[in-house]
């Protein structure tokens, strides 16, 4: 049995809906949801309203946190990496995984592995 993640939301329990109402018969409350995996927010939060009312909340002290941008960035040769990969039109399997760059257009071959390691990169 997969162990249940409760939602991020900071107003999940009011919202009020059905599935969210838990508790004896007599003494239901709102309650946050947990589920098993959740798809917003890399799998933090319920829904993308939940998801909105930790960000309204939070993103502001998130971007203070792990630094604000305070000039625009250039998309240069040397940070225009990034993944992709080809089809196998048979079984519908990723196949032929490359590093192209969006400057250039240059492609070069990388191991599925490479592709999985999100460390791994070619950008400066
Ligand atoms: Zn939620």
């Amino acid at each position: 049995m997969s162990e249940l993640k409760l939602c991020q939301g900071p107003k999940c329990h009011q919202h009020q809906t059905k599935d969210r109402l838990k508790g004896p018969k007599d003494n239901k409350t709102y309650q946050t949801r947990r589920r098993s995996s959740m798809y917003y927010g890399t799998g933090n939060f319920c829904s993308m309203w939940c998801f909105n009312d930790w960000a309204e909340i939070f993103i502001d002290r998130a971007i203070d946190h792990f630094g604000r941008l305070t000039e625009p960035k250039h998309l240069t040769e040397e940070n225009a990496w990034t993944k992709d990969y080809d089809y196998n039109g048979w079984n519908n399997t990723p196949d032929n995984y490359y590093f192209v760059n969006g400057i250039t257009k240059e492609q070069r071959p990388i191991t599925r592995e490479q592709y999985n390691d999100e460390s791994y990169t070619l950008n400066s």
